[in-house]
């Protein structure tokens, strides 16, 4: 089960929703990082489970990424993956942590307690999960 949280910054107000570390879910692991290009935090996917049989899916069921392609599919996009049916074998795919919105943006890993991407100053973590996932 992964958990979401609100982080926000006490001095310029930034906020974002992200796990604050490395995290996993049942279908796939996120990590969070600092994209210094865009100055946000994000929830890169750095693992995903897929099925082990492409010819025999459904087109919605195969993720977009494939083995040997460098782009991970969004945070987003895996929380609204229709869950396969009818596979009985799956795999893991490792992706490299990546800007969402750039494969060439600068990023690094974002481990609570870190600093607010705008300024620097350390982030607050909301006490409760904004959202459970998967
Ligand atoms: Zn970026
Ligand atoms: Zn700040």
């Amino acid at each position: 089960m992964g958990r979401s949280y609100w982080f926000e910054c006490p001095k310029c107000g930034y906020r974002a929703k992200v796990s604050g570390r490395a995290d996993r879910g049942l279908g796939f692991f996120v990590q969070t990082i600092l994209c210094r290009d865009c100055r946000e935090l994000h929830d890169a996917v750095i693992r995903l489970r897929v099925p082990d049989e492409f010819g025999r899916l459904r087109k919605e069921n195969l993720p977009r990424a494939q083995p040997g392609m460098a782009k991970p599919p969004s945070f987003q996009a895996v929380l609204n993956r229709l869950p396969p049916t009818g596979v009985k074998r799956f795999k893991w795919l490792d992706f490299k942590p990546q800007c969402p919105v750039s494969a060439i943006h600068r990023v690094r890993n974002w481990n609570d307690p870190d600093r607010c991407p705008k300024c620097g100053v350390y982030l607050e973590k909301g006490s409760l999960p904004y959202r459970l996932w998967d």
